[in-house]
């Protein structure tokens, strides 16, 4: 029998605000646990939400960017459910009213394009975290980020196997990040999705009965997950069995989902209209003004690169597709005149590196600062193009600073002339029958001069000078 895999995302997005969506609290990642708590975020009683202007700004430019309905007038409702992370007693969400409606997004699998519909993104804040593996036999719970704005995106039931799911989620990523709205390091649980999966019989009208996989943060995960779960909802109807409606999550160790609970039904969440915030008005000189400063998209940085800065349309569209490696190619640029020098880097080691470890760069030890030194130091000679391949794999596994690494390794490019001269002297009174064949016309020889002096030097001689020198000593 043919089955048909039908895919739905819920994908929620944090958003880069400096405080969160009700209160003063900051968002910063990897503080103290629960040293970023306000009272709000507590929960405690008396305390009175604010709505942030940023996350309905932040929310806004997605909407505009996915061509979709902006809602000008919005609201917030509170869900409520227990959790020993959730101290209200229930998540401050937007049900009846969303700040963006009706969208669509681009997404390119392989060289086919397809169109993705999203049904609706709306704000609501995050939980707390609960902690079971830091104290025996107790959980410990860290408020750092209850409240933290997220955009939750719902895409429309039209995703139709693992690959489109994949590609799917990298195009909200890529276009939240060059929105400014979201950093997108998903190791830090910035973009995390749940996944809806059912199947049915090709020629069948209605769709299956769906379950969905919780909390999803790697575009390894979410395939691996979808494919098994498709296996298993094949098995179970091949079996005379049906599918329940149910949450489940994905065990990365096993590869394989395992059923969490029976799916709520919203009634099960008493949602009501949250008495504490009036609806959000956005006026159209504000949804002008954001539509005025959205930021620049990859179409337009890839063009920019080919015509400021020479580069060919391969480069640029590489360097163009991920806002990080933009940010990294525009920040070193200014440590340099070598645009060329910079997309080099970039394209090839970098690139090659990231493809070695299946990762995107936000995900990479490769800070923007450490990658500008590096091409400064490439750029005023003190290291050769070589001893900065080894530098940048020592970033890689390290994350070391690269003025650290140069000076702790003793990896200074050799530039002082006499060392250099007396060095491949010492090459050339040793090796007197190389000298001699290469005198008489032996050329291709002069390679192997270079090549013991850089052995010498463990690389760390100015190549261009040991050319010079050998040619001189030689010739
Ligand atoms: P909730 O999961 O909160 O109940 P929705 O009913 O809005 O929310 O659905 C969430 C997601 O599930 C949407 O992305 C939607 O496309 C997807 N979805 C709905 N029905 C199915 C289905 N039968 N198979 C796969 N995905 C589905
Ligand atoms: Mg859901």
């Amino acid at each position: 029998m043919s089955w048909e895999t039908v895919i739905g995302l819920e994908i929620h997005v944090q958003l880069s605000t400096e405080s969160k969506l009700f209160s003063g609290g900051s968002t910063g990642f990897g503080a103290e646990p629960n040293t970023h708590v306000d009272l709000i975020d507590m929960g405690l009683p008396g305390v009175l939400p604010v709505a942030n202007k940023d996350a309905f700004y932040k929310a806004i430019r997605f909407g505009l960017a996915t061509n979709a309905e902006i809602n000008q007038t919005s609201s917030f409702d509170r869900k409520n459910y227990f959790y020993p992370d959730l101290p209200k007693g229930y998540q401050i969400t937007q049900m009846g009213m969303p700040i963006v409606g009706k969208g669509s997004i681009k997404i390119m699998v392989g060289d086919q394009e397809k169109i993705i519909n999203i049904t609706r993104a709306h704000l609501e804040e995050d939980a707390g975290k609960s902690i079971h593996d830091l104290f025996e036999g107790e959980t410990g719970v860290d408020l750092n980020r209850a409240g933290t704005p997220l955009l939750e995106i719902v895409s429309e039931p039209e995703i139709s196997n693992a690959k489109e799911a994949v590609a799917y989620f990298k195009a909200v990523k890529q276009l939240v990040t060059f929105l400014d709205i979201c950093d997108g390091i998903m190791a830090q649980g910035s973009m995390r999705c749940d996944v809806n999966v059912s199947i049915k019989k090709t020629e069948d009208k209605e769709l299956g009965t769906r379950a969905e996989i919780k909390n999803l943060n790697s575009f390894k995960f979410i395939e691996k997950a979808i494919n098994f779960e498709i296996e298993r909802q094949i098995r179970v109807i091949e079996s005379g069995e049906s599918v329940v409606q149910e949450t489940r999550l994905y065990d990365n160790v096993k590869n394989e989902t395992r059923s969490m609970r029976s799916k709520e039904e919203a009634n099960d969440y008493r949602y009501f209209p949250c008495p504490d915030l009036l609806p959000v008005v956005i006026t159209d000189e504000e949804l002008n003004e954001i539509k005025e400063n959205l930021p620049e998209l990859p179409g337009q940085k890839e063009k920019r690169y080919i015509s400021e800065a020479n580069l060919e349309e391969s480069e640029a569209k590489i360097i163009s597709s991920s806002k990080t490696m933009a940010n990294m190619f525009e920040d070193a640029c200014s440590k340099t005149d070598d645009s060329k020098l910079v997309a080099n880097w970039l394209v090839g080691d970098v690139s090659a590196l990231l493809n070695k470890d299946n990762i995107d760069i936000e995900d990479s030890k490769l800070t923007s600062i450490n990658f500008a030194t590096l091409i400064e130091r490439i750029s005023d000679k003190t290291i050769s193009g070589k001893i900065a391949k080894s530098v940048l794999e020592d970033i890689w596994e390290s994350g070391n600073d690269v003025d650290n690494i140069i000076k702790e390794k003793g990896l200074v490019q050799i530039q002082d002339e006499s060392i250099l001269e007396s060095i491949a002297n010492k090459i050339i009174n040793d090796n007197p029958g190389q000298v001699e064949a290469y005198r008489c016309g032996k050329d291709k020889l002069f390679g192997f001069f270079v090549g013991q002096v850089m052995k010498e030097t463990q690389g760390k001689a100015n190549p261009q000078s040991v050319n010079e020198i050998l040619r001189k000593l030689l010739n």
